[in-house]
């Protein structure tokens, strides 16, 4: 009997509450302070603004946008926490975010070279590896917007 490989190739993100998929796309899980409105990303259980007297906070999507503020490419082979099925040197970026802060992730979906301080990202899904169980071991990352865009 011939065995027919499953076409959908289940995913499963590399931790738990990081981020999700929606309609929308990718979001990263953060929160937002319902006095003062300063954003967290990961997930923070209170507010840390000193001058913030609420301290009450709501789970949020964001990061789906952001801009490229710095970043630098790793060319040695990451430590054995990180698994990666295929290694290549990559770039981590520092992506500032329209929601007032930065944060750090692997930069995919485009030449290094062709990297540019201030370029428009978006938040995608990145395959770190196919796990024993055959599924897709996922994590964030950003990428230039889909369909390009010459800037
Ligand atoms: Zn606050």
């Amino acid at each position: 009997m011939a065995v027919i490989e499953d076409p959908v190739t289940e995913q499963v993100p590399v931790a738990e509450d990081l981020f999700r998929v929606t309609a929308d796309g990718a979001a990263l899980v953060g929160t937002r302070c319902t006095g003062c409105g300063t954003h967290y990303f990961p997930k923070s259980l209170s507010c840390r603004n000193p001058r913030c007297e609420a301290k009450a906070v709501e789970q949020v999507d964001l990061g789906r946008s952001g801009r490229l503020y710095s970043y630098t490419v790793q060319a040695y082979r990451p430590p054995a926490l990180f698994r990666t099925d295929s290694w290549a040197p990559y770039a981590i970026g520092l992506v500032e975010l329209p929601e007032g802060l930065r944060v750090l992730a692997m930069l995919v979906g485009s030449e290094l070279s062709d990297l540019r301080i201030e370029m428009p990202l978006e938040l995608a899904v990145h395959v770190l590896y196919r796990d024993d169980q055959g599924r897709d071991v996922v994590t964030y990352a950003y990428a230039p917007p889909a369909g390009g865009g010459a800037s």
